[in-house]
């Protein structure tokens, strides 16, 4: 494997096996390692905190779109996609019917905007085929643990390096790559891993994350899908798996005791599920494997975002590049619209903001 190849030190190591999963590349899938060397080493030195929290990214974009006269309806859900002479003509939402001059653009995933809101009435056998044999997770399905604390962590091993305590990610819980291996493979294959995490203290950067002198922290743990465990089990993971986690925290940083713990929580992949609607908890709305990624994504004859269904566009994360906020999913999605209905290119309209 390349990491192996090119990192000498197991601590590397460790941290590439997770940062590669983290960004799409799983340990398991056989490659040339390409990917690692241009697309993982440029993504990794760029990591980007939204000032103000993720929320404020969302505010700007639709303050955006109020200011070019865009109509946002909230909170309701789509039941159906119009369907007439094969053209997508429009949605049902709460029993109201919305037509579309010119197109449908969905960012519900493949399965959900192909076989629950078109039909497959509408659609042909091949496409049938093609979103039924489209996979969720185990990629891309996390537990995010919120901490506000009274102190940042003080890792011991800054009496070595303080810069430690000033690192943008760490790892935490970890004894070296075999661990990490271990633990992603758990998580892929259904069962609950040990309490680990990559964490994020976002006050250090960003004071209007926490009150004045104290501080905000959340992670990522990998779990498994959210249909391998029962609600009752997630609860459970809910109701101790931050403790569990502290308590490796604190083997590292000496000051991560629960008293300085002001309060916590941990969303699970099953409520991602309920409240966000990704299947399994998968953000990317979709596995991550050779078959799913680059031109295959979500399935070849779909790649172009174009369904075979006129004027029917997919717009989110199930198509390339994936999950993230980085919006490319809908900006290929426009450049594909913008060709097939003479619309300005996104690169001509720019407009400075
Ligand atoms: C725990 C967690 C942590 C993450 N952390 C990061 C991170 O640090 N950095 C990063 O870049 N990415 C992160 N991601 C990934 C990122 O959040 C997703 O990839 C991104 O939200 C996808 O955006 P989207 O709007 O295309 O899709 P979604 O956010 O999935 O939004 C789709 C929306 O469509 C709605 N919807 C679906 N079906 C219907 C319907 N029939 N009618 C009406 N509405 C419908 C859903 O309710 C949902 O609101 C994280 C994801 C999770 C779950």
């Amino acid at each position: 494997m390349v990491i192996d190849e090119l990192f000498e030190t197991p601590e590397l190591r460790a941290l590439m096996y997770r940062v590669s999963v983290e960004w799409g590349l799983p340990l398991d899938t056989d490659g040339t390692g390409t990917d690692f060397l241009t697309f993982l080493m440029w993504t990794t030195a760029n990591w980007k905190l939204v000032y103000g929290g993720t929320h404020s990214l969302a505010k700007a974009m639709t303050q955006a779109c109020y200011r070019e006269g865009v109509d946002l309806i909230e909170n309701s859900l789509v039941e159906r996609v119009i369907v007439e002479d094969g053209r997508a003509v429009g949605v049902v939402a709460r029993g109201t019917e919305y037509r579309a001059n010119k197109l449908v653009a969905s960012n519900a995933d493949v399965r959900q905007t192909l076989l629950g809101l078109v039909g497959e009435e509408h659609l042909s056998d091949l496409w049938v085929k093609r979103a039924k044999a489209f996979r969720y997770g185990p990629s891309h399905v996390l537990g995010t643990p919120m901490f506000c604390l009274y102190e940042a962590p003080d890792y011991s091993s800054a009496r070595w390096d303080p810069e430690i305590n000033r690192c943008f990610y760490t790892a935490v819980g970890y004894e070296g790559p075999e661990d990490m291996a271990r633990y992603i493979r758990d998580a892929y294959s259904g069962t609950l891993p040990k309490p680990a995490a990559g964490v994020w203290v976002n006050s250090l950067w960003d004071p209007a994350q926490a009150p004045k002198g104290r501080h905000s922290a959340t992670g990522w743990y990998f779990l498994p899908c959210a249909s391998e465990l029962s609600a009752s089990e997630w609860a459970d993971v809910r109701e101790t798996f931050n403790d569990r986690f502290l308590d490796a925290w604190q083997a590292l940083a000496p000051n991560m005791t629960r008293d300085n713990v002001i309060a916590h929580k941990l969303y699970t992949p099953d409520q991602m599920e309920r409240k966000v609607m990704m299947r399994e908890g998968d953000f990317s709305h979709g596995e991550f494997v050779p078959d799913q990624q680059g031109v295959n994504r979500p399935f070849p004859e779909a790649s172009n975002y174009l369904t075979e269904i006129d004027g029917l566009y997919l717009c989110g994360p199930s198509t390339f590049p994936g999950g993230g906020v980085h919006a490319a999913c809908g900006y290929n999605a426009y450049k594909k619209i913008a060709a097939d209905l003479d619309l300005p290119s996104p690169v001509d309209n720019q407009r400075s903001y």
